[in-house]
C-alpha cells in the first residue's frame, strides 16, 4: 500500500526514466519491461543473435552512462563484425565488464569521479583516490566531456 506525502526541501534531484522508447521496449525486440534484453558481457540479444544493444536502451546491470557507452560501442563493434563474418562471437573476443562512471559535482570546482564496474569495486582510469573531490575531475566535466563524446566517440577514437 502507498500514500502521497509532502516532504520539505530545498534542493532536488529528479532522475529521468532510464529506458528504451516505447517503439523499442514494447516491440518484439523488448523484453516488455522497457528495456532491450541482451547478454550482459556481449551485449548480443538474448534471442535475436544478429541484434545488439547497448547505452541506456540495453538490459543490463548499472551501466546506463555515457562512460559506459564508451566501453561498450567497442565490444559491440568487435562481436558484430565476428557474427557477421563467422555468424558467432568466439570466446576470445573482450567482454564488457560493466565498467560505468559517474561525476559527482560537489561544488564550483570540484568533483569527484566515480568508477566502478559489476563487482563494485572502484576501477580508476588513473591511480588517484576516487573518493578525494578534485578540480582535474571538474575540469575533465567542464571542458573534455563533451569534446571526447563527439571527436573521440562517435570517430571510434576515444
Ligand atoms: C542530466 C543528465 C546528466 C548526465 N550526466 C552524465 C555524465 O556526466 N557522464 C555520463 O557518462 N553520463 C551522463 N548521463 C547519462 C548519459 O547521458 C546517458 O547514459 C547516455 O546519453 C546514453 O546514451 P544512449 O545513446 O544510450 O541514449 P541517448 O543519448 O538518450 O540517445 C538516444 C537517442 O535516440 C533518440 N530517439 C528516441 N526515440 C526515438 C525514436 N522513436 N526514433 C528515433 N530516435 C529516437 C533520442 O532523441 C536520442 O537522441 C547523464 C544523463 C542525464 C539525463
Amino acid at each position: 500500500m502507498s500514500e502521497d506525502v509532502q516532504i520539505p526541501y530545498d534542493f532536488i534531484h529528479i532522475t529521468p526514466p532510464m529506458k528504451a522508447p516505447d517503439e523499442i521496449g514494447n516491440s518484439k525486440l523488448g523484453s516488455g519491461r522497457g528495456w532491450v534484453p541482451v547478454k550482459k558481457e556481449t551485449l548480443q540479444h538474448v534471442k535475436y543473435k544478429n541484434v545488439f544493444a547497448l547505452g541506456d536502451i540495453a538490459a543490463i546491470p548499472m551501466g546506463k552512462t555515457g562512460g559506459s557507452v564508451r566501453k561498450q560501442y567497442k565490444i559491440v563493434v568487435n562481436n558484430l563484425i565476428s557474427v557477421m563474418e563467422t555468424g558467432k562471437i568466439p570466446k576470445s573476443n573482450k567482454e564488457y565488464a560493466g565498467y560505468t562512471v559517474c561525476p559527482l559535482i560537489t561544488n564550483i570546482g570540484t568533483v569527484m569521479l566515480a568508477e566502478f564496474n559489476w563487482t563494485n569495486k572502484p576501477v580508476p582510469m588513473v591511480p588517484l583516490d576516487p573518493t578525494q573531490e578534485r578540480y582535474i575531475w571538474w575540469l575533465l566535466k567542464v571542458y573534455l566531456l563533451k569534446p571526447m563524446t563527439i571527436y573521440g566517440m562517435l570517430s571510434g577514437k576515444a
